[in-house]
């Protein structure tokens, strides 16, 4: 019985995605700040801080077009090319927002593939999208009817989607009953976490590797204290300062901002109706799973729900398929 009212509820968000579009989920106002690719990258972290924000979309005003999304892996990029070059930094000072592309070439990964989607799409699809390509965050763009001209609407992030699951579909999210044990969400084994004493830089060395947004910083009995995320490197870069990365994450984790919403922990028996209660109240990336100890278990992250709730249950050739 467990089982069946848990598909139930899964299928019933489900439904809800496919009727409501992106647009939907954007509020009824909002401020979109568009930054123009030949600003310099220092520049843009203030530009960032400043509006307390951690993204921004591109322009290219020579092409007048959508370049891109800039977002903290760009920043990380932007630090792995330092290390690799050292002895260029004071090229790194110069570069524009448009030689981002050059730097992932010079540092060997490869370039985020750049999806967006029409506004008016069914959400369900920006969903799908964001579990194909592992995009945090996806673009909306138009085409302005009168310039025939792309726009950028807005952005739409993994937490906006499931802020609007959770506050949407209490009546879908209440059937939810299993525990996070029961339905194994999140990832339990080969956990990467540093210390307080590490350097910010040997942390974001571990998301690179990893794949990873952020890294559980723990005592030695494994206890955690706090988590670093992709988006704390921003404050500490700030200005182009990248000796700082040397620092200590203790040292680094002080940068954060005044209205830092703080870490969230749950525990393995918290059931999946518990964890969408938390979404819709609070300002959550990440959930730690911690045991009575406070000594960590896992971590749960909002890529793991949405994958849980979009996926779990369907059968492999829709998967494939869809
Ligand atoms: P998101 O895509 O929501 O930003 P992450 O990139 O942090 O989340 O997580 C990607 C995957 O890696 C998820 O399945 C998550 O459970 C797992 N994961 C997240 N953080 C860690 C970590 N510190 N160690 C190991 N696995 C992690």
């Amino acid at each position: 019985a467990l089982d069946k009212e848990q598909m139930q509820g899964l299928r019933g968000i489900r439904e809800f995605l496919k009727v409501r579009t992106s647009y939907d989920v954007l509020p009824l106002s909002f401020r979109l700040v568009v930054l123009d690719n030949s600003l310099l990258i220092r520049k843009s972290l203030n530009i960032l801080i400043q509006n307390g924000i951690v993204s921004a979309p591109l322009w290219d005003s020579a092409k007048s077009a959508f370049a891109g999304l800039l977002t903290s892996t760009d920043y990380i990029n932007v630090i792995q090319y330092y290390c690799q070059f050292p002895d260029e930094i004071d090229q790194v000072d110069q570069f524009r927002l448009s030689s981002l592309r050059d730097i992932e070439r010079a540092i060997g990964v490869s370039p985020l593939e750049t999806v967006s989607v029409h506004p008016m799409r069914p959400l369900y699809e920006a969903c799908r999208q964001m579990l194909k390509t592992r995009a945090r965050r996806i673009p909306l763009v138009d085409v302005d009817d009168e310039t025939g001209r792309e726009m950028v609407v807005s952005v739409i992030t993994q937490y906006r989607i499931l802020k609007f699951i959770a506050v949407n579909n209490e009546k879908h999210t209440i059937l939810l009953k299993k525990s996070v044990r029961e339905t194994g969400l999140g990832t339990y084994t080969n956990l990467a976490t540093a210390s307080m004493n590490n350097s910010v830089l040997d942390v974001i060395h571990l998301m690179v590797k990893y794949n990873i947004s952020a890294v559980p910083i723990v005592d030695r009995e494994n206890k955690v204290l706090n988590v670093f995320e992709a988006v704390d490197v921003i404050p500490c870069i700030r200005g182009g300062a990248y000796d700082e990365l040397a620092s200590s994450v203790g040292d680094a984790l002080l940068k954060r901002a005044e209205d830092f919403p703080g870490i969230y922990t749950c525990s393995e028996d918290d059931r999946l109706d518990a964890i969408f209660e938390t979404v819709r109240k609070s300002r959550v990336h990440r959930l730690i799973v911690v045991d009575d100890n406070n000594q960590l278990k896992g971590i749960i992250s909002l890529s793991d729900i949405l994958k849980y709730v979009l996926l779990f249950g369907e059968e492999e050739d829709n998967i494939r398929g869809g």
